[in-house]
């Protein structure tokens, strides 16, 4: 058993007990997100900070009791969480801060934060005895699916826009994964990809539509504070596409709170691309995200790109109830960001991980964050993603090899000795 006591819609207010319902609110169509609710009362029979202290397990799987799963459900043998929050001084005195980590998810087993939730995908999978699992992806949730699925010989259909980077694509082919390349974007793969899983019987992973996606996601949270001796952080940057991520930071800290582990909530700040800004349009405004039309989204930042935010009933909740904000950033500073944090930190990032630095960055320069501020940048996805970024970044900040004969005297020019 596991300690979920009901899902509740985001909507409605309506609860369903998880075996009524397998992924949306029957009243709202795809819209309908549910949210799940924990008994907390008996999960800290089982858990607190203590026995955390004393477990050998790095993975998520050390939150069991804090997750949607059965006790002995099987769960695949990849080592997904477990990831680094490194200390960053020199990029702290280069903002002008006290204190920031980085918390590195692309250290995940198919380099992005995607794992986490992918993980707990396949374990619901074979809980409702599916033989196929399926999702729609800008590529990594993709990826993570793929190889998360290859990890227990589960077969994977998977359905990403044709413009995705060739890494993310070459994942999939490798994991063996059936691979449909859309001709469209990531909303009409996503659309498309609904209505397979519907005619077909597969499991349905989506973003924004199983519920139990941002439960994976919110195991970053657990293991920040973790890391951190549960001294919750000031503020949280994370970047945001279809909004399931940060929603997850949210519920992360939402259970942690309710546990009494933790004594509040930090701000949480989406970083959103420019050109893909569904979110901080609406939060600026004040519009309501379930009748606001959809954006046609453009941005270098392929996994943040999404024209309707299919988590973003969850993504404004995040944002709103922990007192943070939306800030956006240009492709330029998302690209310009990619070899600063590679040179501050030593981790190398993805345009969507490098856009979560990008938005602190502009986050000290509006007064967003103070200098005093405890503050964590996630990056959610490793360089060698996207190659063809990282080069288009390192010419336009000038960063270029030089071209010499294999001769002594030519490296005594170039180095200008
Ligand atoms: C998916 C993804 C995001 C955004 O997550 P959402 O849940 O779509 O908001 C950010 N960065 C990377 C690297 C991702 O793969
Ligand atoms: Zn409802």
């Amino acid at each position: 058993m596991s300690h979920v006591k009901h899902l509740t819609c985001l909507i409605c207010g309506k609860t369903y007990q998880p075996d009524q319902v397998q992924y949306i609110c029957p009243d709202h169509g795809a819209e309908g997100i549910l949210d799940v609710v924990y008994d907390y009362e008996t999960i800290a029979e089982s858990l607190s900070p203590q026995s955390l202290a004393s477990d050998q397990d790095p993975t998520i799987w050390r939150y069991k009791p804090l997750l949607p799963v059965d006790a002995d459900a099987p769960t695949p043998p990849l080592t997904v969480g477990g990831t680094p929050l490194y200390a960053t001084p020199r990029l702290a005195r280069h903002l002008g801060l006290k204190q920031v980590w980085l918390k590195d998810d692309g250290r995940e087993p198919t380099a992005s934060f995607k794992d986490r939730a992918s993980a707990v995908a396949l374990v619901k999978a074979q809980e409702v005895g599916a033989e196929i699992i399926t999702t729609a992806s800008t590529g990594n949730a993709a990826a993570a699916l793929a190889g998360l699925a290859a990890s227990i010989g589960f077969p994977a259909v998977i359905f990403v826009p044709a413009s995705a980077p060739q890494a993310k694509i070459a994942q999939l082919l490798t994991f063996g994964a059936t691979v449909m390349l859309v001709d469209g974007s990531y909303d009409d793969a996503f659309d498309l990809c609904l209505q397979a899983a519907d005619a077909y019987g597969w499991y349905n992973r989506n973003t924004g539509y199983n519920p139990y996606m941002s439960e994976g996601k919110k195991t970053v949270s657990y293991e920040i504070c973790e890391q951190l001796d549960w001294n919750t952080p000031d503020v949280v940057f994370v970047s945001v596409g279809d909004g399931c991520i940060i929603g997850g930071v949210y519920k992360g800290f939402y259970d942690l709170l309710q546990l009494g582990w933790i004594d509040r909530m930090p701000r949480i700040i989406g970083v959103q691309a420019q050109g893909s800004n569904f979110l901080a349009q609406a939060w600026e405004k004040g519009e309501d995200v379930l009748t606001k039309a959809p954006i046609t989204a453009h941005t270098v930042a392929d996994s943040i790109s999404a024209g309707l935010p299919r988590d973003r009933l969850k993504a404004m909740r995040a944002v709103v109830e922990s007192g943070g904000a939306f800030v956006t950033v240009s492709d330029e500073e998302i690209l310009t960001a990619i070899p600063e944090l590679a040179q501050l930190t030593g981790v190398f990032a993805e345009p969507a991980g490098a856009a979560a630095y990008a938005g602190l960055r502009q986050a000290v320069r509006s007064g967003l964050v103070s200098p005093e501020d405890r503050i964590v940048v996630i990056n959610t996805g490793n360089g060698l993603k996207d190659v063809a970024s990282a080069m288009q970044a390192a010419e336009m900040t000038g960063a270029a090899p030089h071209f010499i004969a294999p001769t002594l005297e030519a490296v005594r020019r170039a180095i200008g000795d």
